[in-house]
């Protein structure tokens, strides 16, 4: 863990862009050190996870869930999630709405555009988001609300690749809340850029950088081979 690069990252950062510490695999302990320094935001990619740590840490604790999230394990986080990064579908936007309801909450959601050229990674196309958006399905969920777009860069050296993705998930952006959202002053966030492309992100205007481990370190996955 290195705080000193957490405060480097942080002062750096334009005032209308938020630092979202990204602990996935790391234990509560980190995450109470960085709390110890000011830091609210953090996020997980898994569910179990993330409601342990949920549980073990100050609950003014602002979480996001930044990962594949399965329908079934919604319900976990539904009562106290901050912010849903990854909608991918008008049926997990409908199953969030579901569960929302029942605990009397509007979450707040983030639909995730596929930017990157790798087909591993989630999202939508622009037609198929454009598509949901104009549906009827889409128009009765009322405990969800869609407050910006997310999305993930290529893993690449190549800088310029990674600022056409980012160029482009903004210009998605700029269609979205100039048409869909105009009347909608809560449309404001664009989530892009981590430990390796955040610098080219907050270039092109991101408003939540979600850094790992730059702040944590790397992180260790168990070994699937033994
Ligand atoms: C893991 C992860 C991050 C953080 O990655 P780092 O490279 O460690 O900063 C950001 N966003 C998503 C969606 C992730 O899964």
């Amino acid at each position: 863990m290195d705080i000193s690069a957490y405060h480097k990252i942080k002062s750096e950062l334009p005032d209308n862009c938020r630092l979202i510490a990204v602990s996935k695999t790391k234990p509560a302990s980190d995450i109470a050190v960085l709390y110890e320094h000011g830091q609210r935001d953090f996020a997980e990619n898994k569910v179990q996870e993330l409601k342990e740590k949920y549980e073990k840490l100050p609950k003014d604790i602002k979480w996001h869930f930044i990962g594949h999230l399965q329908t079934n394990k919604i319900k976990y986080i539904a009562p106290f999630i901050s912010l849903i990064h990854s909608i991918d579908s008008l049926s997990l936007l409908k199953e969030v709405d579901k569960m929302a309801k029942k605990s009397g909450r509007i979450i707040p959601c983030l639909l995730q555009f596929h930017i990157a050229q790798e087909t591993t990674k989630f999202g939508f196309t622009w037609e198929e988001a454009e598509k949901m958006l104009a549906s009827d399905e889409f128009s009765a969920l009322k405990n969800v609300k869609i407050v910006g777009v997310m999305g993930m860069g290529t893993h690449t050296e190549d800088t310029e690749q990674t600022r056409k993705e980012f160029h482009q998930l903004r210009q998605y952006f700029l269609r979205l809340k100039d048409t869909r959202f105009a009347r909608q002053p809560d449309f404001r966030e664009l989530s892009m850029g981590m430990t390796d492309d955040y610098p080219i992100a907050v270039q092109e205007q991101s408003t939540m950088v979600r850094i790992g481990s730059a702040i944590f370190g790397n992180r260790i996955y168990p070994d699937k081979t033994k």
